[in-house]
Parts: C-alpha cells; structure tokens; sequence
C-alpha cells in the first residue's frame, strides 16, 4: 500500500512538474511576445514622434524665416514696374519707345497690344476714342514741376506753399507712370469718360489687351491717386485677367506674387 502511494505522488510530482513546465514555457512565450509587442509599438511611436518634430521643426523654420528675414519674390517681369510716390523711376531708367502719332509714344515692346486694341474696339462701332497722353520723359515732367513751382513763388507763396499747390495737379518728376511708358490717358482726360461706351468697352475687354484700370475708386486707399477712368496702364495680358479675378490693384497684386499673400 505504501508502495502504491508513493508510486501515486512521484506520478502526481511529475504531472506536476510536466505542467509546471508547461506553464512556464507558455509564460515565457506569452511574456516574450508582448515585450516584442511593447518594443515594436515604442519604435513606431518614437519614429512617428521624430517625423512630427521634423515637420515642426520645418514648419517653425518657415515662420521664423517670415518673421525675421521676409523672403520676397523678385519681380522681373518688365510690365509690372512699379511707380509711385514711394517707387519712383530710377533716375537712368532707359525705355525704347515707338510712335502712336506724330506727338505720342509709347513702350516700343506694348504698342503692338495698345494699337490692336484701339483698332478692335473701333471695328466693334467705338469710334470716339482717342490717346490724349502716353509717355512723358521724366525732363519734360521736370519742367513742368520747375515752371509750376516759379509760378507760385512769382506770386509770393512760400515754397512748401508752391509745392502743395503744384502737387495738386502735378506728379513729381519720376514718379508719374507716364514717365514708364506704358499708361495712356484716352479722350478728355476727365470723369465724364466713365459714362462713355469706350470706358464700358475697356472695364469688359481691356484685361483682354493686357491693360488695367489702373487707378480704380475702391483701391484709392491702397494706390494714393484718386479715381481716374481715363488712366489705363499696361501690364501684359495673362497679368490684367488675374488681376481682374482677384480684384486687386497693381500694388496689392505685386505684393501676392512677393510675397505669396493675398490681401484679400
Ligand atoms: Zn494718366
């Protein structure tokens, strides 16, 4: 009996052992597999950390980059020359010019654009239409400014006074778009020619020519000249109809494409 007993317990002790075994491998496995698992998830983690701080990193480079040293576009294209009381014509600015008439000039390289469109809009029934002014050299402006400014202290006003005065109906030398070449002043060069059928004719098609009203009422603010339906400026075809899309004017237009921010 005891025999039987003892033969019972080292059978039971090596069930015992066999399962013990067993479980232990099977821990062993189970605990093995979910540190791998912890492991794998931790890496992932870690890299999809490193490539969120990459981005940051980047996205914060860029704005330090605008904040600090504002990167501007270069503006190369000819067309969209600049000028006004803050951008005035370099003083050696050369410019080729072309005859629209026996007294009238403009940029040899946009004539061809003003001449077609003149010619269109007088096929399409718009015969009363004409160029009042186009270029004028900086010298000719600059003597109109002197012989203004003499006038006025002739009639003993100071010379702030004369040039107040002047300045009322006169661009200083240099900073008339006139003196680039490539805006025209149509008809009487007054504010009836918004109620004329060329005026209607221009705002649909001009953008087609490459021309822009280039001093519209809404954007007085923004260019400094009150509105003028007769001043048309030239800045090349595919220019005016984005121009035209985004409604904005030449200084707010050039600023987009310096910059990459839209004002509106
Ligand atoms: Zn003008």
């Amino acid at each position: 009996m005891k025999e039987n007993e003892e033969n019972k317990r080292m059978i039971e002790n090596k069930r015992f052992k066999i399962i013990a075994i067993f479980v232990l491998v099977f821990s062993i496995i189970i605990i093995t597999i979910g540190i791998v698992r912890i492991i794998s998830s931790k890496n992932k983690k870690i890299s999809k950390e490193s490539e969120e701080t990459t981005i940051n990193t980047q996205a914060e480079g860029n704005n330090t980059i605008e904040v600090v040293l504002p990167v501007k576009k270069e503006i190369t294209d000819w067309r969209l020359t600049l000028v006004n009381k803050e951008n005035p014509l370099p003083e050696d600015y050369k410019i080729e010019l072309s005859n629209i008439d026996k007294t009238r000039q403009f940029d040899k390289r946009a004539i061809g654009e003003l001449n077609t469109m003149l010619k269109d809009m007088k096929a399409q029934g718009i015969q009363n239409i004409w160029v009042q002014s186009a270029y004028r050299s900086v010298e000719y402006q600059q003597n109109l400014y002197n012989n203004s400014i003499n006038k006025y202290l002739k009639q003993g006003k100071t010379t702030k006074e004369a040039e107040e005065l002047t300045l009322e109906y006169l661009n200083k030398p240099g900073e008339s778009e006139h003196n680039l070449g490539l805006a025209v002043d149509f008809n009487n060069v007054d504010e009836g020619f918004e109620n004329t059928k060329a005026y209607e004719w221009l705002n649909q098609n001009a953008k087609n020519y490459g021309f822009i009203l280039r001093y519209p009422e809404e954007k007085a603010n923004i260019t400094g000249i009150e509105y003028e339906p007769w001043h048309w400026r030239y800045v090349g075809k595919e220019n005016a109809i984005k121009m035209n899309d985004l409604n904005m004017c030449l200084e707010e237009y050039i600023e987009y494409l310096e910059t990459g921010n839209s004002l509106t």
